[in-house]
């Protein structure tokens, strides 16, 4: 694991994970060596027991313990070297003392249509939020905020948030639907093509991109391939287009706004392998790499009915590629909610808070959202992963106690099928997602948002005529059926302090 982003795992701090990035000029420095070569030049006593340590930072034991003293050491002694602040890095200010010791649940809130439409916040939230806050406005149980949106900066939304709410919200707390990205490295050094609003090379800069082309600068580099709006139509071509370096990836962060250019302009790189200079005699299969963030179909802002959400520009695309090309759009990753993989990566943060509260072991995850094709389909099959993965556990310690007394599991068990354990996307490129935390994950439904009882634009269950998840998440009812529906955000806050008798 990299260095850099070992540090970011711990403190999800970007601005002094950008600091140390531009520090080690870009170099990439894993993890164990950078402990180790530290260890080694900057703490002498340590020498004696260098190879010890080594082999503990190899097996990630330091780092798969947030609470290990080692660690903290290690690391306040290195960031101190590098003259910064090690308070200031501390996740510390977030959380007050747990209310109590065994504090072992945390939530997940989505963010539009459970605490607020648009820009208004809606009645009930902030009470809800009072409720898990101390008397210092510090949160008495781990929270984080998970939202499909993807056309801003984190930082940003934290704040956005503080302000609807009254209380204060740090950026660890906040999971944009494209944080997941961070971990997808065999992509940040390729020529990427960013598609969505908002500033989205920052956003991609900041999780590690390091040569990102927007769709506009595309547009300008590539002038007559645009043509749709007749007044935007440019009649010189650039000579230099041949010249451009070829695009190696595509991104979609979220919705554009002109939505024939970025669709005109996708479809030109994938029908042409990333260099629509020239047209290829036969069209390329499979396309360039797409990574796409925010499937969900619909969102609920002001008006009374739903909005076009990023799952309806992907419908779009995916559309037209197969209508031209004759071929089905693939992605490489899909991010966001309901993906397993954003679920990963929120139980790993989730438990990194619960560790500074003092909690060892967090047990229940309570995801409360208000789109059953997103927030509960994602929580539920979460859900699914991690009852599969303790059954898969419990088979084999029950396998390894059998084998010590010289016997196997099938000579006293007839049950001889696998149990299929989901391995997400971008495994292999991460640490965080090798354990699982929580024991559970149960979806709670809201009704302010796009699931509304007394109107049939979004439903649940059986009685949905259609299918509003994602063409690559194959509709399982049963997934779509939250654990429990409440009226609000503040009823799902008492109806889960309700369950764990926590006052
Ligand atoms: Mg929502």
């Amino acid at each position: 694991m990299d260095f850099c982003d070992a540090f970011y795992n711990f403190y999800s701090d970007s601005d002094t994970y950008e600091k140390i990035k531009e520090k080690f000029n870009g170099q990439q420095l894993t993890f164990v060596n950078m402990l180790y070569n530290w260890s080694v030049q900057d703490t002498p006593s340590y020498k004696a027991k260098d190879a010890k340590k080594k082999k503990m930072a190899t097996t990630g034991t330091l780092m798969k313990s947030s609470s290990s003293t080692h660690f903290k050491q290690y690391l306040s002694k290195l960031i101190s070297s590098l003259n910064w602040s090690f308070n200031t890095l501390q996740r510390k200010g977030i959380h007050g003392k747990a209310a109590r010791s065994d504090v072992d649940f945390g939530f997940l809130f989505d963010i539009d249509g459970v605490i607020c439409r648009g820009k208004t916040v809606l009645p009930s939230a902030r009470e809800a939020f009072c409720k898990l806050v101390d008397t210092n406005g510090k949160f008495r149980v781990p929270v984080l905020f998970v939202t499909n949106a993807g056309n801003t900066l984190r930082q940003r939304k934290a704040q956005q948030l503080s302000q609807l709410l009254d209380i204060k919200v740090h950026e660890d707390q906040v999971v944009m639907s494209h944080s997941p990205l961070r971990m997808f490295k065999q992509f940040h050094d390729k020529h990427i093509l960013a598609s969505g609003q908002g500033p989205i090379q920052e956003i991609a800069q900041a999780l590690g991109f390091t040569n990102v082309t927007t769709i506009d600068q595309f547009r300008h580099h590539f002038p007559t391939l645009d043509m749709v709006d007749h007044k935007r139509r440019k009649s010189a071509p650039c000579g230099f287009e041949e010249y451009f370096p070829r695009i190696e990836a595509i991104i979609l962060f979220g919705e554009p706004v002109r939505w024939e250019t970025n669709l005109q302009l996708i479809i030109d790189c994938l029908l042409t392998n990333g260099k629509p200079s020239a047209a290829s005699s036969e069209i390329p299969y499979p396309h360039i790499p797409v990574l796409a963030c925010n499937m969900d179909l619909l969102w609920m802002a002001e008006a009374c009915i739903p909005r076009f959400g990023h799952g309806c520009f992907l419908h779009c695309l995916e559309s037209l590629y197969q209508k031209i090309s004759g071929r089905e759009l693939r992605y490489t990753g899909l991010v966001g909610k309901p993906s397993e993989l954003t679920y990963h990566h929120v139980d790993y943060l989730l438990d990194l808070q619960a560790k500074d509260m003092g909690t060892e072991q967090l047990k229940t995850i309570y995801s409360v959202g208000d789109n059953p094709g997103s927030d509960i389909y994602g929580a539920n099959l979460y859900d699914r992963y991690l009852k599969k993965k303790a059954q898969s556990r419990s088979k084999f310690v029950k396998q390894k106690a059998l084998q010590s007394n010289g016997l196997s599991l099938t000579e006293v068990e007839s049950e001889s099928h696998e149990i299929d354990v989901t391995v997400p996307v971008g495994k292999q490129s991460s640490e965080e997602v090798e354990e699982n935390y929580a024991q559970s994950c149960e979806s709670i439904l809201v009704c302010t948002g796009v699931y509304c009882s007394t109107r049939d634009y979004v439903t649940y269950g059986a009685k949905c005529a259609s299918n509003h998840n994602h063409r690559d998440f194959v509709l399982d009812p049963e997934l779509t059926q939250p654990k429990y529906v409440v009226p609000n955000v503040l009823e799902a806050v008492n109806m889960v302090f309700d369950k764990e008798k926590f006052k």
